[in-house]
C-alpha cells in the first residue's frame, strides 16, 4: 500500500520508517524495511502498527545506505509477518516491495514450484522476487525487464539487488510511484508526503516506465527500454 526507497550518503532507514508515517493515512496491517549493511542485505518486517517495526529497528538496527520500506493493505494472503514485505527470494539477494495485484501469480508460482523455488508466503508479491532470482544472470536491469514480460497485473515495485547494490530498480503500472530527486541522494516513493522533507523535485513516473536510479543520477525508460525525458514536478505544497 505504501512505498518509500533511499539511495545516498545517509542512513537509509531513519528515512525509510519516517517517509512510510507520511503514508500512514492510506491504512496498512504491517509493515517492512530491506536495507544493504555493504555485504548483505537485512530485512525486518512485522504484522501491525509502524512503531512495532520501528521499536524492533530500534533495538537491533539496520545499518546501510540503500534501502526500502513498504506498508502493507494485504489482498492475497492474511496480515502476518511472513506475508509482510519487503519479499525476497531464496538467497535472500533481490528483494521487492510492491503495491497492487499479481493477477497470473499462482500460474508463475506453480511453474517456479516445479523449478525448485521454496515460498514462505501466501502473497502474490512473492513470485515476484523468486522470478528475479530465477531471471538473474548477472544482469539487474535486464532481469527486471524480462520480470515485466512476464508479470500481469497492477503494480507500483521497487527491487533491490545485492549484487548490484549501487541502484534501486523500480516501475510502476496502474498504481502511482514517484522519484524524489536530490543531491548524491535519490528518493523513491508511493506518493509524495514520504519525500517531501527531502526533496522538493520529482519525477511522476507514468504506467510502463522504468527507473534506474543510483546516488547521482535517474534514468527512465519506456517498457522498450527506449529512454524517456522526464520534466521536473516541483513540489510547492507543504504535506
Ligand atoms: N498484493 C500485495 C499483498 O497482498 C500488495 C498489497 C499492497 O498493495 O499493500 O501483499
Amino acid at each position: 500500500c505504501g512505498i518509500v526507497g533511499y539511495i545516498g550518503p545517509d542512513q537509509a532507514a531513519p528515512f525509510l520508517l519516517e517517509g512510510m508515517s507520511k503514508l500512514e493515512y492510506r491504512g496498512y496491517d504491517s509493515a517492512g524495511i530491506a536495507v544493504f549493511d555493504g555485504s548483505k542485505i537485512n530485512v525486518d518486517k512485522s504484522v501491525g502498527r509502524l512503531n512495532v517495526l520501528a521499536k524492533k529497528v530500534e533495538m537491533k538496527p539496520l545499518t546501510g545506505n540503500l534501502g526500502i520500506g513498504h506498508t502493507r493493505w494485504a489482498t492475497h494472503g492474511r496480515p502476518s509477518d511472513a506475508n509482510s514485505h519487503p519479499h525476497t527470494d531464496c538467497t535472500g539477494k533481490f528483494v521487492v516491495v510492491h503495491n497492487g495485484i499479481i493477477e497470473n501469480y499462482m500460474h508463475i508460482k506453480e511453474k517456479l514450484i516445479a523449478k525448485g523455488h521454496k515460498f514462505t508466503s501466501e502473497t502474490d508479491t512473492e513470485v515476484v522476487a523468486h522470478l528475479v532470482e530465477e531471471y538473474y544472470e548477472g544482469d539487474f536491469e535486464a532481469t527486471v525487464k524480462k520480470v515485466l514480460e512476464t508479470i500481469e497485473g497492477s503494480y507500483a515495485l521497487v527491487f533491490m539487488c545485492q549484487d548490484e547494490p549501487d541502484k534501486l530498480i523500480c516501475t510502476k503500472q496502474d498504481n502511482p510511484l514517484v522519484i524524489g530527486l536530490g543531491e548524491g541522494e535519490n528518493f523513491i516513493a508511493s506518493d509524495i508526503p514520504a519525500i517531501i522533507s527531502r526533496t522538493r523535485r520529482t519525477y511522476i513516473l507514468s504506467d510502463g516506465e522504468m527507473a534506474i536510479v543510483t546516488k547521482e543520477s535517474v534514468w527512465v525508460m519506456n517498457r522498450q527500454g527506449v529512454p524517456v525525458t522526464k520534466k521536473v514536478f516541483e513540489v510547492n505544497w507543504d504535506a
